[in-house]
């Protein structure tokens, strides 16, 4: 926690205990890097400060605003549980939320309502394997940084880290991850791409790709009216 005081990453999402403004930066950050996620982090509670406020918009500009950070069922789903929430309020199983899984329910437990749970993603899980060691959740945000700039994947800094002195693992080299399979050409890649098109405005079904088309609409991401193909 010393370590953590002294270089943490100062993060906009750690300034708040806000449930909404956690959800919002927790669904982001589920599969894009934080750097990339800071700037629409900000833009998207500039624009929509409040559950309300995106419950309000529709599912069109919530999937428009997500364009670019991939993965854009986050922003459809994140769309549908601020209804939801709006309507029914917080549900004590948050894993009742559209998009929300074990980890991002137990983030928003943690750094919003303050309960007892460690939320344990990949970087957390590493440090936990590594040092064989169990945390409280008041260590969640140290070892998410322990994770993401010490601790890493494959070369650890074990030189530089807080745990070197009681960790069984110091010193290990591991082998590389396997790489994430390739964006060009891929069918995420023409699902994207048909998004884009159709999110600057309404396409001709007949200009677009047909399968990716059909993936969107099956996904509730567009919407197609007598050949029309718009978001929804
Ligand atoms: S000593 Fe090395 S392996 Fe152990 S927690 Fe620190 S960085 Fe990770």
């Amino acid at each position: 926690m010393a370590w953590f005081r002294a270089v943490g990453r100062d993060l906009p999402w750690r300034k708040t205990r806000d449930p909404y403004s956690i959800l919002v930066s927790e669904v982001m950050l589920q599969q894009t890097q934080v750097e990339r996620v800071i700037p629409r982090y900000l833009a998207w509670l500039e624009r929509w400060p409040t559950v309300e406020s995106l419950a309000a918009a529709s599912p069109g500009d919530a999937i428009r605003a997500w364009q670019g950070l991939g993965y854009n069922r986050r922003g459809l789903n994140l769309h549908r549980a601020a209804r939801r929430i709006a309507v029914s309020g917080w549900p004590e199983n948050l894993t009742e939320l559209p998009g929300v899984g074990p980890y991002t329910a137990s983030a928003v437990r943690c750094f919003a309502f303050g309960d007892d749970v460690l939320p344990v993603d990949t970087n957390v899980r590493r440090v936990q394997e590594r040092t064989r060691d169990r945390f409280s959740p008041a260590a969640a945000q140290a070892l998410m940084d322990l994770g993401a700039t010490v601790c890493l994947a494959r070369i650890p800094r074990c030189g530089i880290c807080p745990l070197a002195a009681g960790c069984p693992s110091r010193g290990s080299r591991y082998e590389p991850l396997r790489k994430q399979s390739r964006f060009e050409g891929s069918f995420r890649a023409r699902r994207a791409q048909t998004l884009r098109l159709v999110a600057e405005h309404p396409q001709p079904l007949a200009a677009l790709d047909g399968e990716a088309v059909a993936a969107l609409r099956d996904d509730g991401l567009v919407v197609c009216d007598n050949d029309l193909v718009s978001l929804p």
